[in-house]
């Protein structure tokens, strides 16, 4: 087996140009010429994870089959690859110094002095190897967070500066640019693009391939340009246009000419094209649906997209396989009030409750699931949307009064979600929650049996709370049934309601395992059951 090459993508002039995404594009590409691929995301911030941070800090939080707790860019990485990433798949600034302030406590520097370089960088280095060293991975992207010239990324490209001298043509450099259109003098700037080029070189990284993002064609001139300019070949000069969707950039980036390019920096053998006929063929149907089917997205993140990035694509994928467009309206939990709630939740054939933590907005979570309830609308909670859909069962069905999840209240009388055991001792807020992947037995004859046509399912997990098995009896006998249950634990994990049309409550997130070519079946069972409402609506008018 030939060694294992490393990619490394970098960023420059402006930040959020889609660096995710072109490392998941091109990893695609590879993958389907037969590479064993794998995409790492290093991030310069002191968080030792993205878990504690706030979503309008850093957007979704991804959770990885292994429990941890990441980037939402590991996110793209799945849907595009449908290859499961792991705790090394993310590294951050803080993970990298804890390891390193670790090692020196524990003595084992040997009485050195412990600095950036080389400890840091080696610390660096080795992240980087670890993923190609231990899963013998052909190919590994690691994208470097952050904008060149950022103070906080210059360790990452000093690593990546002494990795390319000791891996030779072993390892490359990918780098994203801006080129902007200045709309009053009708003109493509390059110079941006130098100067951020200029500021690599500067730190002694000359990147092999330059990828400009763009919303107009380059020509010809502009490409060879810049080429002379940043020294790269002119066929080294990758056009990145804005295109609609996130999904349409693996074809584009074909069309350029980016995996043979690599492929050829790489020294590795390019065969045919592939022909990406499962992912055009995804593309097709995503592009040419005329239908739009609306579903509500209630949470309390819903002035920024990224907050709830993996449900909203899930949402999608599950939609373009009905041959629907999904228009999700987000709608801010916090303004829903008992004599608005019909008015804010007009016109959707579905209704999905999110995820969150804490008070704020949970009271209008709960006004939707009435709503959603008693007008026998299709309703899909997850996570927190769950643990409010119990609530609200207990409140207005079992007529507990002031029934909450302990999480909200700590002297509710009837704490139907309560803190798990194993979480009562515990005080730190980083990674302590119940993360990653679990088995649940899903029961048969139930709706949540009807989507996934088996028993035995593993989905992933983020939280503390759970649902209070001793109050199960009570809710099943009033007609909210426990559809799937942790074997070990007997933690209920689905819950719904029989006698509506369509009403359940998750508490794992199957948003995060929902891929281009899989998409999730509790997905596409709500999608289904949303259509039929539209569809019911149509014939009605
Ligand atoms: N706050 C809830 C808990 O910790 C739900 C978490 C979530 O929605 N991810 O149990």
């Amino acid at each position: 087996m030939p060694d294992t090459r490393y990619v490394f993508v970098t960023g420059g002039v402006a930040s959020s140009l889609g660096k995710g995404i072109i490392s998941a594009s091109l990893a695609k590409l590879l993958q389907s010429r037969g590479y064993k691929v794998t995409i790492q995301k290093l991030d310069p911030y002191l968080n030792v994870d993205p878990g504690t941070l706030n979503p309008y800090e850093h957007g979704e939080c991804y959770v990885t089959e292994d429990g941890a707790e990441t980037d939402l860019d590991l996110g793209h990485y799945e849907r595009f690859l449908n290859v499961p990433t792991s705790q090394a798949n993310n590294v951050t600034t803080g993970r990298i110094y804890q390891n390193v302030i670790n090692k020196e406590r524990r003595g084992d520097y040997l009485g050195k002095t412990v600095q950036i370089v080389p400890h840091i960088t080696d610390e660096i280095k080795r992240n980087i190897k670890l993923l190609g060293n231990k899963n013998k991975f052909d190919v590994v992207i690691t994208e470097i967070g952050g904008t060149v010239g950022d103070i906080e990324s210059l360790p990452y490209i000093e690593a990546v500066r002494q990795l390319k001298w000791d891996l030779g043509s072993n390892a490359i450099v990918i780098h994203l640019t801006l080129v902007p259109y200045l709309a009053a003098s009708g003109e493509l700037k390059t110079k941006p693009t130098q100067h951020s080029v200029k500021a690599l070189l500067e730190i002694g990284v000359q990147p092999d391939i330059l990828v400009l993002r763009t919303e107009k064609e380059l020509s010809q001139e502009i490409r060879k340009k810049t080429a002379l300019f940043c020294n790269v070949d002119s066929r080294a000069v990758i056009q990145s246009i804005d295109v609609d969707t996130i999904y349409e950039v693996p074809v584009k980036m074909q069309e350029e000419g980016l995996d043979e390019i690599v492929l050829e920096k790489l020294k590795l053998p390019i065969d045919h094209k592939p022909e990406l006929k499962e992912w055009k063929n995804f593309l097709s149907k995503l592009k040419n649906a005329k239908k739009t089917v609306n579903i509500g997205l209630v949470g309390k993140y819903v002035e920024l997209n990224d907050a709830y990035k993996s449900i909203i694509e899930a949402l999608i994928h599950a939609a373009t396989y009905e041959d629907y467009k999904v228009n999700v309206n987000l709608i801010q939990s916090e303004n829903i009030q008992k004599d608005n709630v019909a008015e804010k939740l007009k016109g959707l054939q579905g209704i999905l409750v999110a995820p969150g933590f804490g008070h704020r907005g949970f009271e209008g979570k709960l006004l939707a699931v009435t709503h959603a309830r008693e007008n026998n609308i299709p309703f899909l909670g997850i996570c927190l949307g769950m643990q409010g859909a119990v609530i609200e069962f207990a409140r207005n069905v079992l007529k507990l009064d002031k029934a909450n999840s302990k999480e909200m209240d700590h002297t509710t009388p009837y704490p139907v979600i309560d803190l798990m055991e194993d979480q009562k001792n515990i005080t730190d807020m980083g990674g302590t929650m119940r993360l990653g992947a679990y088995d649940c037995k899903v029961l048969k004859g139930t709706k949540a049996y009807e989507a996934y046509g088996t028993e035995h399912i593993r989905e992933r997990h983020r939280h503390r709370y759970e649902f209070n098995n001793s109050f199960l009896e009570q809710f099943e006998a009033a007609g909210m049934k426990a559809s799937g249950i942790n074997p070990e634990t007997g933690l209920v994990e689905i819950v719904e309601i029989p006698e509506l049309k369509w009403f359940m409550g998750v508490q794992f997130h199957p948003e995060y395992s929902s891929t281009v070519l899989k998409p999730h079946p509790i997905f596409r069972a709500f999608i289904k059951k949303a259509i039929q409402e539209l569809k019911v609506t149509e014939k009605q008018k």
